[in-house]
């Protein structure tokens, strides 16, 4: 058993070696895969758009026809979307034709409705207009033949809408994590339940198991378990047997209670940690029968803040997506000096406006890793890094943007 000093980055590392992908294979209905893993790529049979057609409602000129002082023309007829018109358009013609329509052959360009006059026989073309414009061409969003979804990609709308758009009913998605999530602590009480005068509401359960369900787990409930090595060690174990990885909270600092680390030991290997960073500075990683196990701390903010730094880049390579990066990092001006001590990370919940001179950030105010409504009125986190000692106001810090 180890038990030392590591910083953020070394713990990733560390964990993220442990973890392989679930790896196995579902096939689902596209109303169904919104936020699914893609595990076989999507190709495309034909071209999208499979036709030049009109990108406005307008008309439709030949090739043959000198537009550079302007034109009259005579309107050979109009053409909806969803009607095919094979006929090629001759000099002196211009067809009445309405967006997504398909273009006849010889086609130069489409010419908005709104710059035209029309009488009902002809129409006049105003000088100045543009070969080639307003024309969607065929293939300008896929090309037949070619890749358009790589697997590993997280279905968005957007991708759904292509999937859509190539035809498709079903993905090859990658089965979600199941992950399985347990508060520890005798003082922890259920919501619903009566709290006794020395108990405290269960808030890790609500955060975490809304954490991991957005972020794409199919969560097992274990529940409470309080702080008794047997109990604990059948938790756990029941956990192993159904997850892909377990989730707990609190129990891993180094009070009497604090019995993780010993179950852990006994039920297979553990790394304990003191992370430099704050909040959230005690963190078990271990396996229990192979299954990965992520300990921790019990304060609301540090189990929230671990969570973000440690379980989510894991559960992103468990579900088979690729290498996790950390969120676009930020820069803002503090109007407020922020205490910190040099030698570990630190996590401010910030506020960032969007001030006259660029963006500006304040902290939350009180930053205790018990005080989880800092995270409910923050939009960001302030991040210090370890080598940074006490910032002045004024300074420019990093902020990343909670989701
Ligand atoms: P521990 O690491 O078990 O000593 O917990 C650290 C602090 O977090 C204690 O004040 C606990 O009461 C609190 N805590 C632990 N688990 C939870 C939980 N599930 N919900 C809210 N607070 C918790
Ligand atoms: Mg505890």
């Amino acid at each position: 058993m180890t038990e030392t000093w590591i910083g953020v980055a070394a713990a990733r590392a560390h964990i993220l070696q442990r973890i392989a992908p679930v790896g196995e294979l579902e096939t689902v209905a596209l109303d169904q895969a919104l936020d699914r893993v893609l595990a076989r790529a999507v190709g495309a049979r034909f071209d999208v758009p499979p036709q030049d057609n009109a990108a406005v409602d307008g008309f439709a000129i030949g090739a043959g026809d000198d537009l550079d002082r302007g034109a009259l023309l005579e309107i050979r007829g109009q053409l909806q979307a969803g009607r095919l018109d094979p006929q090629p358009l001759a000099a002196g013609q211009a067809l009445h034709i309405m967006t997504g329509a398909p273009l006849p052959p010889g086609v130069d360009r489409v010419i908005p409705q709104e710059q035209v006059e029309i009488d009902p026989i002809s129409v006049r073309i105003p000088p100045g207009t543009r070969s080639g414009a307003n024309i969607r061409r065929r293939g300008e969003d896929i090309r037949s033949g070619t890749e358009v979804l790589a697997a590993g990609l997280r279905l968005t709308p957007a991708a759904l809408g292509v999937a859509a758009a190539l035809g498709e009913t079903q993905l090859c998605v990658w089965r979600r994590p199941r992950i399985a999530l347990l508060s520890t602590g005798d003082e922890i009480a259920p919501p619903g339940t009566v709290r006794r005068a020395a108990q405290i509401y269960d808030s890790n359960r609500a955060s975490l198991g809304a954490s991991l369900r957005r972020h794409g787990a199919d969560l097992i409930d274990l529940g409470i378990v309080g702080d008794d090595r047997d109990r604990l060690r059948a938790a756990l174990t029941a956990g192993a047997l159904q997850a892909d990885a377990m989730v707990t909270s609190g129990g891993v600092s180094v009070g009497l209670h604090d019995l993780l680390k010993p179950v852990l030991g006994d039920l297979g290997q553990v790394d304990f940690w003191q992370v430099r960073m704050t909040p959230g500075r005690p963190l078990a990683f271990g396996s229990v029968r192979g299954r990965p196990l992520f300990g921790l701390p019990g304060n609301p903010v540090a189990a929230l803040i671990s969570y973000r730094l440690f379980v989510r880049p894991a559960l992103e390579k468990l579900a088979g997506a690729p290498p996790w990066r950390d969120p676009p990092r930020l820069r803002a001006r503090t109007t407020e000096a922020l205490p910190k001590k040099r030698g570990r990370m630190e996590f401010k919940r910030g506020i960032l406006t969007d001030g006259a001179d660029g963006p500006t950030v304040r902290s939350t105010g009180p930053q205790g890793s018990g005080i989880l409504t800092s995270l409910v009125r923050a939009n960001c986190l302030i991040v210090l890094e370890e080598d940074r000692g006490p910032v002045a106001a004024g300074e420019t810090v990093e902020i990343e943007l909670l989701d």
